[in-house]
Protein backbone atom coordinates (compact mmCIF):
# COMPACT_ATOMS: atom_id res chain seq x y z
CA UNK A 1 0.00 0.00 0.00
CA UNK A 2 1.29 3.28 -1.03
CA UNK A 3 2.17 5.48 1.82
CA UNK A 4 -0.91 7.64 2.71
CA UNK A 5 -0.74 11.72 2.36
CA UNK A 6 0.01 13.11 5.45
CA UNK A 7 1.63 16.04 6.89
CA UNK A 8 5.10 15.10 7.72
CA UNK A 9 8.02 17.02 8.86
CA UNK A 10 11.29 16.33 7.30
CA UNK A 11 14.76 16.82 8.93
CA UNK A 12 17.03 17.09 6.03
CA UNK A 13 20.50 15.66 6.67
CA UNK A 14 23.23 17.37 4.68
CA UNK A 15 25.74 15.25 2.73
CA UNK A 16 29.27 14.93 2.84
CA UNK A 17 31.03 16.17 0.31
CA UNK A 18 31.77 13.75 -2.76
CA UNK A 19 34.95 13.81 -5.08
CA UNK A 20 34.43 12.58 -8.74
CA UNK A 21 34.76 13.75 -11.90
CA UNK A 22 32.52 11.49 -13.96
CA UNK A 23 29.48 12.83 -15.43
CA UNK A 24 27.43 10.16 -13.37
CA UNK A 25 28.40 11.72 -10.27
CA UNK A 26 27.91 14.95 -11.60
CA UNK A 27 24.43 14.30 -12.34
CA UNK A 28 23.13 12.37 -9.64
CA UNK A 29 24.71 15.04 -6.88
CA UNK A 30 22.13 17.49 -8.58
CA UNK A 31 19.64 15.43 -8.79
CA UNK A 32 20.31 14.96 -5.10
CA UNK A 33 20.61 18.71 -4.63
CA UNK A 34 17.40 18.79 -6.27
CA UNK A 35 15.79 16.59 -3.52
CA UNK A 36 16.71 18.95 -0.77
CA UNK A 37 15.16 21.62 -2.64
CA UNK A 38 11.93 19.97 -2.78
CA UNK A 39 11.79 19.30 0.85
CA UNK A 40 13.33 23.27 1.56
CA UNK A 41 11.00 25.08 -0.92
CA UNK A 42 8.10 23.03 0.34
CA UNK A 43 7.16 22.11 -3.31
CA UNK A 44 6.79 18.33 -2.78
CA UNK A 45 8.80 15.12 -1.42
CA UNK A 46 12.49 14.77 -1.79
CA UNK A 47 12.84 13.66 -4.73
CA UNK A 48 14.62 15.08 -7.58
CA UNK A 49 15.40 13.91 -11.34
CA UNK A 50 18.11 15.19 -14.06
CA UNK A 51 17.25 14.87 -17.47
CA UNK A 52 20.63 14.63 -19.86
CA UNK A 53 20.82 14.48 -23.84
CA UNK A 54 24.81 14.34 -24.88
CA UNK A 55 26.41 15.19 -21.64
CA UNK A 56 24.11 18.45 -21.48
CA UNK A 57 21.30 18.82 -18.77
CA UNK A 58 18.44 19.35 -20.87
CA UNK A 59 15.79 19.67 -17.41
CA UNK A 60 16.73 19.47 -14.01
CA UNK A 61 13.34 19.49 -11.43
CA UNK A 62 12.01 17.91 -8.19
CA UNK A 63 9.11 16.64 -6.75
CA UNK A 64 5.97 19.05 -6.82
CA UNK A 65 3.48 17.19 -5.47
CA UNK A 66 2.31 19.34 -3.60
CA UNK A 67 3.08 22.77 -5.37
CA UNK A 68 0.96 21.63 -7.88
CA UNK A 69 -1.26 19.39 -5.81
CA UNK A 70 -0.69 16.71 -8.68
CA UNK A 71 -0.37 13.60 -7.39
CA UNK A 72 1.44 12.52 -10.64
CA UNK A 73 4.18 15.44 -10.22
CA UNK A 74 6.75 13.30 -9.34
CA UNK A 75 10.25 14.49 -9.84
CA UNK A 76 10.68 11.87 -13.29
CA UNK A 77 7.52 12.39 -14.39
CA UNK A 78 8.37 16.44 -14.46
CA UNK A 79 11.01 15.86 -15.57
CA UNK A 80 9.90 14.05 -18.60
CA UNK A 81 7.03 16.28 -19.45
CA UNK A 82 9.59 19.38 -19.15
CA UNK A 83 12.00 17.73 -21.43
CA UNK A 84 9.77 17.05 -23.84
CA UNK A 85 8.32 20.45 -23.70
CA UNK A 86 12.22 21.77 -24.24
CA UNK A 87 12.59 19.63 -27.13
CA UNK A 88 8.85 19.38 -28.93
CA UNK A 89 9.01 15.58 -28.63
CA UNK A 90 7.42 12.65 -27.01
CA UNK A 91 10.42 10.22 -27.13
CA UNK A 92 13.11 10.58 -25.59
CA UNK A 93 15.46 7.85 -26.89
CA UNK A 94 18.65 9.95 -27.15
CA UNK A 95 18.23 10.99 -22.94
CA UNK A 96 19.10 9.60 -20.09
CA UNK A 97 17.80 10.22 -16.72
CA UNK A 98 19.93 10.61 -13.20
CA UNK A 99 16.74 9.90 -10.16
CA UNK A 100 17.51 10.87 -6.55
CA UNK A 101 15.98 7.30 -5.96
CA UNK A 102 14.53 4.84 -7.55
CA UNK A 103 11.84 5.48 -9.75
CA UNK A 104 8.40 4.55 -8.69
CA UNK A 105 6.24 1.89 -10.84
CA UNK A 106 4.22 5.26 -12.33
CA UNK A 107 7.93 6.73 -13.40
CA UNK A 108 9.25 3.95 -13.95
CA UNK A 109 6.57 3.47 -16.34
CA UNK A 110 7.20 6.77 -18.05
CA UNK A 111 10.81 6.38 -18.35
CA UNK A 112 10.32 3.26 -20.92
CA UNK A 113 7.60 5.17 -22.77
CA UNK A 114 9.40 7.78 -23.59
CA UNK A 115 12.03 5.21 -25.06
CA UNK A 116 15.07 7.13 -22.43
CA UNK A 117 17.99 5.26 -23.25
CA UNK A 118 19.78 4.75 -19.66
CA UNK A 119 18.56 5.37 -16.00
CA UNK A 120 20.90 6.04 -13.30
CA UNK A 121 19.47 6.29 -9.84
CA UNK A 122 21.12 7.01 -6.50
CA UNK A 123 18.90 5.38 -3.16
CA UNK A 124 17.11 2.01 -3.48
CA UNK A 125 13.44 2.15 -2.76
CA UNK A 126 13.68 0.28 0.24
CA UNK A 127 15.47 3.56 1.89
CA UNK A 128 12.34 4.68 1.57
CA UNK A 129 11.16 2.89 4.69
CA UNK A 130 11.37 5.37 7.08
CA UNK A 131 9.21 7.61 5.05
CA UNK A 132 6.60 4.37 6.12
CA UNK A 133 6.68 3.71 2.18
CA UNK A 134 6.82 -0.37 3.32
CA UNK A 135 8.17 -2.61 0.31
CA UNK A 136 5.48 -0.91 -1.91
CA UNK A 137 7.61 0.54 -4.53
CA UNK A 138 10.44 -2.29 -4.27
CA UNK A 139 7.58 -4.89 -4.31
CA UNK A 140 6.06 -3.69 -7.13
CA UNK A 141 9.21 -2.57 -9.65
CA UNK A 142 11.05 -5.83 -9.03
CA UNK A 143 8.08 -8.26 -9.75
CA UNK A 144 7.67 -6.63 -13.09
CA UNK A 145 8.31 -8.22 -15.82
CA UNK A 146 8.31 -4.57 -17.32
CA UNK A 147 11.27 -3.92 -15.22
CA UNK A 148 13.26 -7.66 -16.20
CA UNK A 149 12.02 -6.75 -19.92
CA UNK A 150 12.97 -2.54 -20.07
CA UNK A 151 15.48 -2.06 -23.10
CA UNK A 152 16.88 0.25 -20.80
CA UNK A 153 20.36 0.44 -18.83
CA UNK A 154 19.93 0.59 -15.48
CA UNK A 155 22.77 1.98 -12.89
CA UNK A 156 22.47 1.83 -9.65
CA UNK A 157 24.94 3.70 -7.74
CA UNK A 158 27.22 3.18 -5.74
CA UNK A 159 29.72 3.61 -2.79
CA UNK A 160 29.48 7.72 -1.88
CA UNK A 161 26.83 8.41 -4.47
CA UNK A 162 25.00 6.13 -3.05
CA UNK A 163 25.21 7.16 0.45
CA UNK A 164 24.55 10.71 -1.02
CA UNK A 165 21.23 9.73 -1.95
CA UNK A 166 20.18 7.59 0.86
CA UNK A 167 21.04 10.19 3.49
CA UNK A 168 17.87 11.56 1.95
CA UNK A 169 15.40 8.94 3.52
CA UNK A 170 16.48 10.30 7.15
CA UNK A 171 13.34 11.51 7.54
CA UNK A 172 11.24 11.96 10.93
CA UNK A 173 7.58 11.13 10.72
CA UNK A 174 5.27 13.12 12.44
CA UNK A 175 2.03 11.81 12.11
CA UNK A 176 0.61 9.52 9.26
CA UNK A 177 -3.23 9.85 8.80
CA UNK A 178 -4.95 6.91 7.68
CA UNK A 179 -7.20 5.92 5.44
CA UNK A 180 -10.20 4.86 6.57
CA UNK A 181 -11.85 1.63 5.80
CA UNK A 182 -14.13 2.34 2.68
CA UNK A 183 -17.55 1.33 1.62
CA UNK A 184 -18.05 -0.23 -1.34
CA UNK A 185 -20.27 1.55 -3.07
CA UNK A 186 -22.93 -0.84 -4.90
CA UNK A 187 -25.32 1.24 -7.08
CA UNK A 188 -25.84 0.64 -10.84
CA UNK A 189 -24.31 3.58 -12.21
CA UNK A 190 -21.32 1.86 -13.78
CA UNK A 191 -23.01 1.43 -16.84
CA UNK A 192 -23.52 4.97 -17.30
CA UNK A 193 -19.67 6.10 -16.75
CA UNK A 194 -18.30 3.16 -18.80
CA UNK A 195 -20.25 4.47 -21.21
CA UNK A 196 -19.04 7.94 -20.75
CA UNK A 197 -15.44 6.90 -20.43
CA UNK A 198 -15.79 5.18 -23.98
CA UNK A 199 -16.82 7.85 -25.55
CA UNK A 200 -14.05 10.17 -24.37
CA UNK A 201 -11.93 7.45 -26.09
CA UNK A 202 -13.75 8.13 -29.48
CA UNK A 203 -13.44 11.98 -28.48
CA UNK A 204 -10.10 11.90 -28.37
CA UNK A 205 -9.66 10.36 -31.51
CA UNK A 206 -12.18 12.18 -33.29
CA UNK A 207 -10.44 15.79 -31.72
CA UNK A 208 -6.57 14.15 -32.47
CA UNK A 209 -6.31 15.49 -29.17
CA UNK A 210 -4.52 11.63 -28.19
CA UNK A 211 -5.06 8.30 -28.57
CA UNK A 212 -8.53 6.21 -28.28
CA UNK A 213 -8.78 6.15 -24.51
CA UNK A 214 -11.20 7.87 -21.83
CA UNK A 215 -11.19 8.10 -17.83
CA UNK A 216 -14.16 9.34 -15.91
CA UNK A 217 -13.55 10.14 -11.87
CA UNK A 218 -16.31 9.79 -9.55
CA UNK A 219 -17.31 10.91 -6.04
CA UNK A 220 -20.28 10.37 -4.65
CA UNK A 221 -21.99 9.31 -7.86
CA UNK A 222 -21.42 12.98 -9.10
CA UNK A 223 -18.93 13.42 -11.69
CA UNK A 224 -16.24 15.19 -10.98
CA UNK A 225 -13.71 15.04 -14.46
CA UNK A 226 -14.00 13.60 -17.86
CA UNK A 227 -11.47 13.63 -20.00
CA UNK A 228 -9.47 11.46 -22.74
CA UNK A 229 -5.73 10.83 -23.50
CA UNK A 230 -4.27 14.46 -24.76
CA UNK A 231 -0.68 13.18 -25.84
CA UNK A 232 -0.53 14.71 -29.25
CA UNK A 233 -2.40 17.87 -28.50
CA UNK A 234 -0.10 18.60 -25.43
CA UNK A 235 2.80 16.99 -26.58
CA UNK A 236 3.19 15.40 -23.06
CA UNK A 237 3.47 11.61 -23.10
CA UNK A 238 2.19 11.26 -19.37
CA UNK A 239 -0.87 12.55 -20.53
CA UNK A 240 -2.86 9.19 -20.56
CA UNK A 241 -6.68 9.87 -20.00
CA UNK A 242 -6.00 8.50 -16.42
CA UNK A 243 -3.29 10.73 -15.17
CA UNK A 244 -5.07 13.81 -17.05
CA UNK A 245 -8.25 12.84 -15.12
CA UNK A 246 -6.62 12.47 -12.03
CA UNK A 247 -4.34 16.26 -12.12
CA UNK A 248 -7.93 17.20 -13.00
CA UNK A 249 -9.65 15.98 -10.32
CA UNK A 250 -6.63 16.50 -7.67
CA UNK A 251 -6.87 20.60 -9.52
CA UNK A 252 -10.49 20.73 -8.65
CA UNK A 253 -11.18 19.29 -5.45
CA UNK A 254 -7.94 21.03 -4.31
CA UNK A 255 -5.96 17.93 -2.52
CA UNK A 256 -3.60 15.37 -3.73
CA UNK A 257 -5.43 11.90 -2.27
CA UNK A 258 -8.53 10.74 -4.28
CA UNK A 259 -9.50 8.16 -1.70
CA UNK A 260 -13.28 8.70 -2.16
CA UNK A 261 -13.30 8.98 -5.28
CA UNK A 262 -13.85 5.98 -8.42
CA UNK A 263 -12.09 5.59 -11.84
CA UNK A 264 -13.90 4.64 -14.88
CA UNK A 265 -11.48 3.63 -17.91
CA UNK A 266 -12.12 2.76 -20.97
CA UNK A 267 -9.52 -0.04 -21.01
CA UNK A 268 -7.25 -1.08 -18.65
CA UNK A 269 -5.03 1.40 -17.53
CA UNK A 270 -1.36 1.40 -18.30
CA UNK A 271 1.34 0.48 -15.60
CA UNK A 272 2.02 4.31 -15.16
CA UNK A 273 -1.59 4.78 -14.63
CA UNK A 274 -2.19 2.21 -12.11
CA UNK A 275 0.28 3.17 -9.92
CA UNK A 276 -0.62 6.58 -10.43
CA UNK A 277 -4.29 5.14 -9.41
CA UNK A 278 -2.80 3.48 -6.87
CA UNK A 279 -0.52 6.22 -5.44
CA UNK A 280 -3.97 8.52 -5.12
CA UNK A 281 -5.77 6.00 -3.46
CA UNK A 282 -8.70 6.07 -5.43
CA UNK A 283 -10.91 3.15 -4.15
CA UNK A 284 -12.41 1.55 -6.98
CA UNK A 285 -11.40 1.12 -10.96
CA UNK A 286 -13.81 0.16 -13.04
CA UNK A 287 -12.27 -0.91 -16.60
CA UNK A 288 -13.89 -1.65 -19.88
CA UNK A 289 -11.52 -3.42 -22.27
CA UNK A 290 -8.92 -5.98 -21.52
CA UNK A 291 -4.95 -4.97 -22.12
CA UNK A 292 -5.22 -7.23 -24.87
CA UNK A 293 -7.70 -5.42 -26.83
CA UNK A 294 -4.75 -3.01 -27.58
CA UNK A 295 -3.24 -5.60 -29.94
CA UNK A 296 -5.14 -4.09 -32.98
CA UNK A 297 -2.95 -0.86 -32.56
CA UNK A 298 0.28 -3.00 -32.12
CA UNK A 299 0.73 -2.50 -28.63
CA UNK A 300 1.22 -6.26 -28.29
CA UNK A 301 1.60 -7.52 -24.77
CA UNK A 302 3.38 -5.01 -23.00
CA UNK A 303 0.77 -3.69 -20.75
CA UNK A 304 -0.93 -7.09 -19.88
CA UNK A 305 2.60 -8.60 -19.12
CA UNK A 306 3.48 -6.08 -17.57
CA UNK A 307 0.18 -5.06 -15.12
CA UNK A 308 -0.23 -8.76 -14.49
CA UNK A 309 3.18 -9.75 -13.63
CA UNK A 310 3.73 -7.19 -10.75
CA UNK A 311 2.75 -7.78 -7.16
CA UNK A 312 1.83 -4.31 -7.29
CA UNK A 313 -1.24 -5.29 -9.16
CA UNK A 314 -1.87 -8.65 -7.39
CA UNK A 315 -1.98 -6.92 -3.92
CA UNK A 316 -3.63 -3.41 -4.59
CA UNK A 317 -6.04 -2.44 -2.12
CA UNK A 318 -8.75 -1.61 -4.80
CA UNK A 319 -11.27 -2.89 -6.01
CA UNK A 320 -10.95 -3.59 -9.61
CA UNK A 321 -13.79 -4.34 -11.68
CA UNK A 322 -13.45 -5.77 -15.30
CA UNK A 323 -17.03 -4.04 -17.09
CA UNK A 324 -18.36 -7.65 -18.51
CA UNK A 325 -21.29 -8.28 -21.05
CA UNK A 326 -22.08 -5.24 -23.03
CA UNK A 327 -20.13 -2.56 -21.34
CA UNK A 328 -17.16 -5.12 -22.36
CA UNK A 329 -18.36 -4.99 -26.32
CA UNK A 330 -18.67 -1.26 -26.26
CA UNK A 331 -15.15 -0.34 -24.91
CA UNK A 332 -13.64 -2.92 -26.84
CA UNK A 333 -15.05 -2.07 -30.25
CA UNK A 334 -12.99 1.19 -29.77
CA UNK A 335 -9.95 -0.09 -30.67
CA UNK A 336 -11.27 -1.90 -33.75
CA UNK A 337 -13.44 1.14 -35.07
CA UNK A 338 -10.79 3.68 -34.75
CA UNK A 339 -8.13 1.43 -36.08
CA UNK A 340 -8.00 2.69 -39.30
CA UNK A 341 -6.73 6.66 -38.00
CA UNK A 342 -3.42 4.08 -36.07
CA UNK A 343 -2.57 2.63 -39.11
CA UNK A 344 1.03 4.18 -39.37
CA UNK A 345 1.17 3.96 -35.36
CA UNK A 346 4.47 1.93 -34.14
CA UNK A 347 4.23 -1.11 -32.14
CA UNK A 348 5.08 -0.45 -28.34
CA UNK A 349 6.57 -2.82 -27.02
CA UNK A 350 9.95 -3.09 -24.60
ZN1 LIG B 1 7.33 8.27 -9.24
ZN1 LIG C 1 -1.71 4.97 -19.05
Amino acid sequence: MFPIEISIKIFVFGYGSTVGQDADHKFLKQSVEEAYEAVNTKDGYPFGAVIVRNGEVVVSCHNMVHKYKDPTAHAEMTAIRMACEKLDTFKLSDCEIYASCEPCPMCFAAIQMTSIKRLVYGARAESLTPMGYGNFISDALRGTTAFKKANLEIKKAEGDDAIMAEQLSHFNLISFIFQAPWKMPKDSSDHIFMKQAVEEAYEAVSTKDGYPFGAVIVRNGELVASCHNIVRKTKDPTAHAEVTAIRMACEKLDKIKLSDCEIYASCEPCPMCFAAIQATGIKRLVYGANAESLTALGYRLFISDALRGTSSFGKAELEIKKAEGEDAVMAEQVFVKTKPLHKKKKAITE
